[in-house]
Order: C-alpha cells, then sequence, then structure tokens
C-alpha cells in the first residue's frame, strides 16, 4: 500500500514537474497518472477495510467512507478503460506515436518505449482489448520511467516502488491478449449478439427503463452485425 502510494506521488510529481517546465500539462502523462491513481486507491481503499475487519466496514469508520468514495474515481473524469484505450491508440497511432517516444525519451527511459511498440506491434490495433492492453503498457512504462529517473521519488522506499512497478509489468505480460483467428472473432461477435439480444428483452431496470435503453440493431452483413444503443 504504501508503494503504490509512492509511485503515485513519483507520477505525479513528474508531472507537475512538465507543468512548470513546458507551461502545459503533458497530457499523456497525466492520463496515466489517472489511471493509476485511481485504480490505485481503489485497490489500497479495499485492502484497508480488509486489513481493519469490521472495523474498516463500520460506517462510523472514515475507511469505510473512504472505500465507497475511492469507487467513482475510476469513473468521473474518464473511466479508467476509455483513458486506457486513449493512451493506447497514441502509442501506436501514427499521429501520436512521436509524442510518446518524446515523453519517455524525456524521461531518459527510452528502452521502455521501444519494448512496449515491439510487444504490441504484432497484435491487431483495431481490437479494443488490445488498445486496452497497450495502454496498460504506456502506463506501467511511463510509472517505470518516472521511477527510474530518480529524482521524483525521494523516500527511502523508491526502490522497492521501482520493484513494485517492474513485477506489476511482469504480470500485466502474463496476460497479453492473444491473437484471434477470424472464425474466433465471427463466434465471439455471435455469442455478444445473442447476449445482447437477451438483455435487450430482459432488463427491467428503474435505471435502465425500456423507453431510456433501447437497443438497435443494424445488419449490414451477415457476418458484420453492428450494434448501436439509442436513446
Ligand atoms: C459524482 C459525479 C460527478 C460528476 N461530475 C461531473 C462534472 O462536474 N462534469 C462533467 O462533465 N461530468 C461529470 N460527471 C459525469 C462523468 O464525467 C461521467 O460519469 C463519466 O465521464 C463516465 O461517463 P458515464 O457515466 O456516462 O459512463 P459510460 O461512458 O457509460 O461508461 C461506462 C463504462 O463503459 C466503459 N466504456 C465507456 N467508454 C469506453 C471506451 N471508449 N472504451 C472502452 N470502454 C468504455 C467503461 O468501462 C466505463 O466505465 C460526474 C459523475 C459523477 C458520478
Amino acid at each position: 500500500m504504501v508503494l503504490r502510494r509512492e509511485v503515485v506521488k513519483a507520477m505525479l510529481g513528474a508531472s507537475c514537474r512538465l507543468v512548470s517546465a513546458q507551461g502545459a500539462p503533458n497530457v499523456h502523462l497525466a492520463s496515466a497518472t489517472k489511471v493509476l491513481s485511481s485504480e490505485w486507491c481503489g485497490l489500497v481503499a479495499d485492502q484497508c477495510v480488509q486489513l481493519l475487519g469490521g472495523r474498516g466496514y463500520d460506517e462510523g469508520t472514515p475507511v469505510a467512507k473512504i472505500y465507497r468514495d475511492a469507487r467513482i474515481l475510476r469513473i468521473f473524469e474518464g473511466p479508467t478503460e476509455t483513458l486506457l484505450s486513449h493512451l493506447g491508440r497514441c502509442l501506436l497511432s501514427r499521429a501520436t506515436r512521436d509524442e510518446i517516444a518524446d515523453l519517455f525519451r524525456s524521461l531518459g527511459a527510452a528502452p521502455v518505449h521501444a519494448a512496449a511498440i515491439e510487444e504490441v506491434s504484432a497484435l491487431n490495433e483495431t481490437d479494443g482489448a488490445v488498445l486496452i492492453y497497450a495502454g496498460w503498457l504506456t502506463t506501467l512504462g511511463l510509472a517505470q520511467a518516472v521511477l527510474s529517473a530518480g529524482c521524483f521519488a525521494a523516500s527511502d522506499c523508491a526502490t522497492a516502488a521501482a520493484d513494485l512497478v517492474s513485477a506489476e509489468l511482469a504480470t500485466l505480460r502474463t496476460r497479453a491478449p492473444a491473437q484471434l483467428s477470424f472464425e474466433s472473432r465471427i463466434r465471439a461477435r455471435r455469442t455478444l449478439n445473442a447476449f445482447l439480444q437477451d438483455a435487450a428483452s430482459s432488463i427491467r431496470s428503474p435505471v435502465i427503463a425500456d423507453n431510456y435503453l433501447k437497443l438497435v440493431q443494424y445488419v449490414r452483413h451477415p457476418s458484420h452485425v453492428n450494434l448501436k444503443f439509442a436513446t
């Protein structure tokens, strides 16, 4: 928990340093900082509740409120998935890939960037799971770069915090998205389509009522089903 806080503090320090140096925030580093700080805030709040047992769950203690409030950080000001797919697209897209490369270079971590690019180059960049994976590689890669730059984390636990980020990167790599065959993608699309049809006919909720969320399907081609939510 302490190490995660250390990583986020270092990334925030690096973001602030760039604002001072360049007169404007670096949006890529800011997005990565938002992802890690909100995801890890939720994780640490959850661990705090677990550590304190019943006292952590009891509404009379501040931890219960922190746990509840931490949940919204992963949604507002940009849901994690939106930020990650944006970062992934920026890493891969021709229009923005130099900006990301420059950012890594300015932190003295060009090899970290090169490794991320090499890893995703064989994957299908139009696949949402690939974009999110590339977003995580960028986020944790930037955290690694900031910690190895040394100047943003002054405390005794900076080395252990860097080790934590390396371990997170290693775990992430074990979950790299597989290359799906054309047939597998068609099968997945059919499964999703069947699920959505079922959901559309069974949703009975005061929040998602039929007249609020109506699922409309457009079939352009038997093998290409486009789904659209219309209000
Ligand atoms: C307490 C609170 C205060 C708020 N204050 C403000 C405010 O002051 N100003 C303001 O403008 N807004 C505000 N909002 C709205 C906030 O910006 C939105 O809740 C937020 O942008 C997420 O949009 P959404 O709730 O419509 O979720 P959706 O966009 O429906 O997202 C739901 C989920 O779908 C997935 N998803 C969505 N888009 C993508 C994508 N592109 N790729 C992959 N997955 C995706 C994610 O898992 C996401 O969590 C506030 C919300 C809350 C709860």
